[in-house]
């Protein structure tokens, strides 16, 4: 397993990476871009601290529930990166045994490529999402033809790619960039049915950062986004060639779907019980503050506390429902239940604003007032500051202002604006899990118990004759 210095030292690597108009040629030593390398590299020492016989604790694959509990627990705690790269590789595994109808050739690279990876302990990113164009058109379709990547040339040792793909977290913090089709293809599509692997330092890859990370010198009112924070990459590949042997996919539309729909049942593992915890959270912050502003007592306030509580309750009902009623899929591999996973998400996502608009409601204006924590420590304003922070002699007028500033950082800055967001759109939006949840829900049962309460089983009158 590579140390958390190895991983560092591994980014000198000549990628071409941006931020802000300019070329970043040092991350590790890039004021704010440099806090990820570190966390990343946190990441890989305290994987390396888990590790079985110098084993990664996030490789394998679970196949039981407890298994998959365990690794949902285990994958959250080690950040960001790992999640991603864990969710790369079983996305890759699982889509090799799903490629097997169109030979050895593809599932063979696919599985010497996962093997490797894992040999080196590289992190592999997830670029599925294109820049897509005219939504109501296919690519196939569209004004520009590289609004999705495409092969552009194909030569008899590899092809050549070129587009872009949108939003991909940390993409220039891995080593590795997992290239697939967003959504399925149709015949005369083929040149948009590719899946590759890339390096990030191949020569045509680019990638422009963004973050929502603090841009303040004193980091102490940024608890959250001060201490952690992940890029979104705006990868371009501009005529990159990938040789054969790194070509999962080529021109197989009718396969093209296989990546994404692999990808979305390793996807979940995390998305929703980081939603869990998020919901968690917001209470938490709410019954905080309403304790330090004396209104813990009062009834609107409990009212608005117990309906944060209900719907952070029914999120978590749903993981644990989708741990409890896992799937079995390949290889005996265990997934979380899709139709618990998706209502939970889309649960979480929906009512978020719900919770966050409670949470303001109760907190007050200092949530986006009070003063820094340098501000305290003025000679001249700092003790009235905290005078005035202060609400009653056992609440601190720092430790209040403290959890201002958690509020604010959380759900109301710049990290809270992407983490809203986020909920709705990150792992495919809203719209994707009311299809998934349709799917799966069991809506014959549904009409059945309908039709016998109301006396009309077995009916041959309505249009659901005989249910
Ligand atoms: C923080 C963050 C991290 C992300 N990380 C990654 C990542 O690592 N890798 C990655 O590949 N992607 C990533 N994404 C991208 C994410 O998967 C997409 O944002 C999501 O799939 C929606 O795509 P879009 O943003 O292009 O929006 P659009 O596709 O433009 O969708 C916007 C709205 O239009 C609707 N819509 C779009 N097309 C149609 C149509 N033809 N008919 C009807 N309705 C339509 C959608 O349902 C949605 O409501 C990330 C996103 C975020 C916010």
């Amino acid at each position: 397993m590579l140390t958390g210095d190895q991983y560092q030292a591994s980014l000198d690597d000549g990628r071409a990476t941006y931020f802000e108009g300019e070329r970043v040629h040092d991350l590790p030593g890039h004021p704010l871009l440099g806090t990820v390398v570190r966390n990343v590299a946190d990441g890989y020492d305290w994987l390396a601290l888990k590790a079985v016989d110098g084993v990664s604790p996030v490789s394998g694959i679970p196949t039981t529930p407890e298994q998959l509990r365990e690794k949902v627990e285990l994958v959250h705690s080690a950040g960001m990166m790992a999640h991603v790269n864990y969710t790369s590789l079983m996305t890759l595994t699982t889509a090799a045994s799903r490629l097997s109808h169109l030979g050895e050739e593809y599932a063979g690279r696919i599985n010497a490529f996962v093997a490797d990876a894992q040999e080196r302990d590289i992190r592999v990113t997830q670029c599925i999402t294109d820049a897509k164009g005219d939504r109501s058109l296919s690519p196939a379709r569209q004004a520009d033809p590289d609004a999705y990547l495409r092969v552009v040339d194909r030569q008899a040792d590899g092809v050549v790619i070129r587009g872009a793909k949108l939003h991909i977290t940390a993409a220039s913090f891995g080593h590795e960039l997992m290239v697939i089709p967003t959504k399925a293809m149709k015949p005369g599509e083929e040149d948009y049915s590719v899946a590759a692997l890339v390096p990030v330092n191949a020569p045509g890859v680019k990638i422009i950062n963004t973050t929502y990370a603090p841009r303040h010198e004193d980091l102490s009112g940024f608890p959250m986004s001060g201490q952690e924070h992940f890029p979104e990459g705006f990868v371009i590949f501009d005529d990159v060639f990938v040789p054969n042997d790194r070509v999962f996919l080529d021109g197989e539309t009718g396969s093209a779907a296989v990546f994404a729909h692999s990808l979305g049942l390793w996807e979940r593992l995390g998305g929703l019980s980081s939603m869990a915890d998020g919901a968690d959270l917001l209470v938490g912050y709410a019954q905080l503050i309403a304790e330090a502003n004396g209104l813990d007592r009062i009834s609107h306030v409990r009212e608005k506390i117990a309906e944060m509580i209900i719907h952070a309750t029914v999120v978590r009902a749903c993981l644990e429902a989708a741990l409890t009623h896992a799937e079995t899929g390949v290889f005996g591999a265990v997934f979380p239940n899709e139709l618990y996973t998706n209502a939970g998400k889309y649960t979480g996502a929906t009512e978020y604003n719900t919770l966050v608009r409670h949470l303001h409601d109760i907190a007050g204006a200092a949530v986006v007032t009070a003063p820094s924590v340098a501000d305290l420590d003025n000679p001249e304003v700092g003790g009235l500051a905290r005078k005035y922070m202060s609400t009653k002699p056992e609440v601190d007028g720092e430790y209040r202002t403290r959890l201002f500033h958690a509020i604010r950082d959380l759900t109301a800055d710049s990290y809270g604006g992407w983490k809203q967001v986020t909920n709705v759109q990150a792992g495919g939006g809203l719209y994707a899990q009311r299809i998934v949840t349709r799917k799966h829900y069991d809506l014959e049962a549904a009409k059945h118990a309908a039709l016998a309460a109301a006396g009309l089983a077995g009916s041959q009158a309505g249009p659901s004759r005989g249910v």
